[in-house]
């Protein structure tokens, strides 16, 4: 497995980066055992790059891997907005992994320059956190085209990890050459790029074979974080970062879907948790629209009645 920098983050990843989300009670929620034993199978064939958060209750699958795997590269996030919010999620994610150094640390699921901006304060003790040694690199995550723009802006920012793939799906502000324009401003800041959900969340499943060949072979993206849940996805996707996209084949047909069921109360937290806005409130009950979900699980964390489930 290739091993490349993440921009001039002084970050060394592999290409391929092993995305925990699926392995989370938001998805397949796998048991810690099983999590591990999937990190460490990724791990003996290459793969040194995890990508967590503290929303996806993973820190106990990956500190169970770090057992056999000690060498893994951990990027996490997190929804912090002040000082206290990010010494509290960055301690979470040392206890959490039984480390005292965080690779990369990121603000979750950032949307604009004036998010940023009202963020500000945890981006500074994230740099202090870096420049005392407990932090690799701070960074952001983001959905939107005018986010990344907006992160160069912030010199403590040294990585993005925005959602860009082959069909564009998830991108909230615009479309697949809007995003590649934002990251391309971004590479020239010195910016580090890993890219979330190549197959636009299980959109592009069809096409996969194509999808994940863009997102490897684009000279703007240094690492791609895909959610891999079984030996057989690992194997495919390792081969096809390696050159070989013939196992890809295989995963064609696997499709997700969101199931709400008929006891939802139309209480509308799903709704308004979704920033794909792919939730809406029809006849007292959550209707999802498929064409805009990217399957991250988030609405059914907040559902009090536990009735969303990405199956
Ligand atoms: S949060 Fe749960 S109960 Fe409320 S509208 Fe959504 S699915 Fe229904
Ligand atoms: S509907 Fe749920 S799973 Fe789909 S994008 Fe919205 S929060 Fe994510």
């Amino acid at each position: 497995m290739r091993s490349v920098r993440l921009g001039g983050s002084g970050l060394s990843v592999s290409k391929l980066c092993f995305g925990t989300l699926t392995m989370s009670p938001l998805q397949r929620n796998m048991s810690p055992e099983r999590g591990a034993e999937l990190l460490v199978y990724a791990y003996e064939r290459g793969v040194r790059f995890l990508d967590t958060a503290d929303l996806y209750e993973t820190y106990p699958h990956i500190r169970l891997a770090l057992r056999k795997a000690p060498d893994y590269v951990i990027s996490t996030k997190a929804y912090c907005y002040d000082r206290a919010t990010a010494r509290a999620a960055l301690e979470r994610a040392f206890r959490g992994v039984d480390r005292e150094y965080i690779d990369l640390f990121m603000l979750h699921e950032q949307e604009s320059l004036y998010t940023l901006r009202g963020h500000e304060e945890a981006l500074d003790f994230l740099e202090e956190q870096r420049a005392l040694g407990r932090i690799g690199a701070v960074g952001a995550s983001t959905h939107y085209a005018g986010c990344v723009r907006a992160c160069v802006r912030f010199p403590a920012i040294r990585v993005v990890h925005p959602i860009l793939n082959l069909g564009g799906v998830g991108i909230r502000d615009g479309s697949r050459e809007d995003m590649e324009s934002a990251v391309a401003l971004a590479r020239e800041y010195g910016i580090g790029v890993f890219a979330m959900k190549p197959l636009g969340g299980g959109h592009l499943i069809a096409s996969n074979r194509e999808a994940m060949e863009y997102a490897l072979t684009s000279p703007l993206i240094d690492s791609v974080a895909v959610g891999m849940q079984s030996a057989a996805e690992i194997d495919a996707n390792v081969a096809i970062a390696e050159g070989d996209a013939a196992p890809m084949d295989a995963l064609r047909g696997r499709r997700r879907e969101m199931m709400v069921h008929d006891y939802c109360e139309g209480c509308g937290r799903c709704a308004e948790r979704c920033h794909q806005r792919a939730i809406s409130i029809v006849d007292g009950r959550a209707r999802i629209d498929s064409s805009k979900c990217v399957f991250c699980g988030y609405c059914a964390r907040v559902c009090p009645q536990f009735c969303i489930k990405v199956v």
